[in-house]
């Protein structure tokens, strides 16, 4: 007798959703084992009983999925955590649909993702929270985000002789976006293919925010100007780094003004 595969139980948490059919949904989650996966929800739109109103976006909950041809059936979904103040805001849900996108790309399919998944359940969570600040935790995601994927900018050593940030005679760091880090004035004498000035002072700021445990973020007395800068710094530098320009980065500087989307 031919035995049926168990439901896959996890935690998740919703990247997208799109109508399907006359009252489907179809879903994309995050969960920690599994990475990005992709699941039909049968009739969720025609009863909203049937998920109980959890399958929003942002949302967090416990999945129990079915393996079906192709696809994952979602077949029951509990609430962990709605995260709705998120949605109160349109520039919270601006911050939070960079944040979901980024993850949504670069999450792999089918393998774990228990770092990403942490690192985005954590921006969330704080993000409804409402502390640290969403301008501190954007900065937190990406930096985070670059380093988990092994894109980390190198701010502390130039990127090709290696001689540490200290020891460099610039007061501004030299930055080849191109090259993916500092270029001492040697190695920058063949020119960069795209250079970036940055203040020493937002590179340390960068790193402190993107290293460290999180918890410790609420207690960064940040300058505005030195945000802004190593902001401006952080998305041209993640930019180059990903094929398309995301839509959710347009809408983020529609709101707020920021580098992001900026041609
Ligand atoms: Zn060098």
């Amino acid at each position: 007798m031919r035995t049926l595969p168990e439901p896959l139980t996890s935690p998740a948490l919703l990247l997208r959703k799109t109508e399907y059919g006359e009252s489907d949904l179809i879903v994309t989650l995050l969960s920690p084992g599994c990475g990005r996966l992709t699941a039909v929800a049968p009739a969720a739109r025609k009863s909203r009983r049937r998920f109980g109103g959890v399958l929003e976006v942002f949302t967090e909950f416990e999945a129990v999925l079915e393996a079906g041809r192709g696809m994952w059936r979602l077949k029951e979904a509990s609430l962990r955590d709605p995260f709705a103040r998120i949605r109160e805001s349109p520039l919270r849900t601006a911050y939070a649909g960079v944040w979901v996108e980024l993850a949504h790309d670069w999450a792999e399919e089918g393998s774990p993702q228990e770092e990403l998944y942490g690192l985005l359940r954590f921006a969330l969570f704080a993000l409804d929270r409402g502390e640290p600040a969403a301008e501190v935790l954007h900065l937190s995601f990406l930096m985070r985000l670059l380093e988990l994927t092994g894109h980390a900018p190198a701010l502390e050593r130039c990127v090709g002789c290696r001689a540490p940030a200290e020891s460099l005679p610039d007061r501004e760091l030299r930055i080849d976006l191109g090259r993916g880090g500092i270029c001492c004035p040697r190695c920058a004498q063949g020119g960069l293919a795209e250079p970036f000035l940055l203040s020493r002072g937002a590179a340390k700021q960068l790193l402190w925010i993107g290293r460290g445990p999180t918890g410790r973020l609420a207690r960064l007395r940040a300058a505005p100007a030195a945000l802004a800068e190593g902001r401006s710094f952080l998305e041209r530098f993640l930019l180059r780094h990903l094929d398309r320009m995301p839509r959710s980065f347009e809408v983020l500087r529609q709101l707020d003004g920021g580098e992001a989307g900026r041609p």
